[in-house]
């Protein structure tokens, strides 16, 4: 397969273009190349709609399309080697090609469908979608670590709160030894259509089945654990994985860990998005480590070996020349942080600041008297003034 355009050239959009913006490319765009529109180089035009309909299910979600921006196609795992990356088994958040079976599952296009070709597409009727599996929803928290954390990496336990299935019913709603049964009213389909006789002649008008709520079930005797629901309430705790490099406002996917989806839908993701602390010493650039290192006059004068403090506690030295200006900078390569997306290494650029000292010895005072001399200076004032 060649290699996968960017989800903004497809859609011939800015990257930071509103949703409005999306929608409407999306919309012209898929109207040009629905293959029904091009029966003359149909499997083209068909390679086009899912490229133009990947795009847009990925830039049309805001939580997809941030991932998108953060972490390009094919998501994070690439730089963490094997193992299916540290997010433990559910993996990163990664990119599923959408074709033309799955479209009832993305809420949003039914509308444009409906409008762009007056109708149910592709055979699906909205009845299969509200009354077939759909994925539970997703979950969105956040997190704060330190610096340092975000610097080395970090596996940390969160609790959330969402639904599980109910051990006593294994998520059916039916007491033990029943079994839900298909509602009489909708023949289980849960919808139900009714034919009217107008002077424009018969119009049939579809609405959810309101005996069984459009589930096409009903549970007769309730499972007293959930009280039909199938799913009962918790609190559990799960272990994240916040890979090093990561930056603040970025978010960790875990698939799977969010809401039971319905009947038999995959579950929902939990989007976890990470707040990293202020450090008093380092700041953060791209992913270069920025830090001020104070030296003296005197270092600064004569040149000097500085121990320098690095990110995860170790120390580095760095000879700095003499004659070395204050806010100069000094560059130690590869102690940044880890880029989450490709495999390089960020710098650890400080800048020293040479401090002028307030306090003297009386012998430090006279040598700087005499140091002055040699300079042609002006001897400086005496500290107890003209008449001490
Ligand atoms: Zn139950
Ligand atoms: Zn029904």
């Amino acid at each position: 397969m060649a290699e996968k355009r960017d989800y903004y050239e497809v859609l011939g959009v800015s990257k930071d273009a509103t949703q409005d913006e999306i929608k409407k490319a999306y919309r012209k765009l898929a109207k040009k190349y629905h293959p029904d529109a091009n029966p003359n180089n149909k499997e083209e035009a068909e390679a086009k709609f899912k490229e133009v309909n990947e795009a847009y299910e990925n830039l049309s979600d805001p939580q997809k399309r941030k991932m998108y921006d953060q972490f390009g196609h094919n998501g994070p795992q690439g730089g963490f080697g094997g193992q299916g990356g540290p997010f433990g088994q559910g993996g990163y958040y990664s990119y599923s090609s959408s074709g033309f079976d799955n479209f009832g599952d993305f809420g949003d296009l039914g509308d444009i469908f409906s409008s762009i070709f007056g109708g149910g597409f592709g055979g699906r009727s909205s009845s299969a979608r509200r009354n077939g599996p759909s994925k539970g929803a997703d979950l969105n928290v956040r997190m704060e670590i330190t610096f340092e954390q975000a610097f080395s990496g970090v596996e940390k336990e969160i609790v959330i709160t969402r639904d599980e299935e109910c051990e006593v019913c294994h998520g059916t709603g039916a007491k033990p030894g029943t079994s839900p049964i298909k509602c009489p009213t909708c023949h289980g389909t849960g919808q139900v259509t009714q034919v009217q006789n107008t002077i424009l002649g018969q119009m049939q008008t579809t609405r959810t089945c309101s005996a069984c709520h459009g589930t096409g079930e009903i549970i007769k005797e309730p499972c007293e654990n959930c009280r039909g629901k199938g799913t009962v309430r918790r609190q559990p705790k799960i272990k994240v994985k916040i890979p090093a490099g990561i930056d603040d406002n970025q978010t960790v996917v875990l698939r799977g860990e969010g809401e039971p989806g319905k009947k038999g839908g995959a579950k929902g993701d939990l989007y976890i998005t990470v707040k990293v602390k202020r450090h008093s010493v380092f700041t953060r650039k791209g992913n270069n480590v920025l830090c001020e290192i104070p030296i003296t006059i005197t270092q600064a004068t004569l040149g000097a070996e500085l121990e320098i403090p690095m990110v995860d506690g170790s120390k580095e030295k760095y000879k700095i020349p003499e004659g070395t200006q204050t806010g100069t900078k000094f560059n130690i390569r590869n102690k940044g942080f880890k880029s989450i997306s490709s495999n390089s290494t960020g710098d650890f650029i400080f800048t020293v600041t040479v401090q002028t000292p307030k306090r003297l010895t009386k012998e430090q005072r006279e040598l700087l008297t005499q140091l002055a001399r040699t300079m042609n200076e002006q001897p400086p004032v005496k500290k107890r003034g003209l008449f001490g």
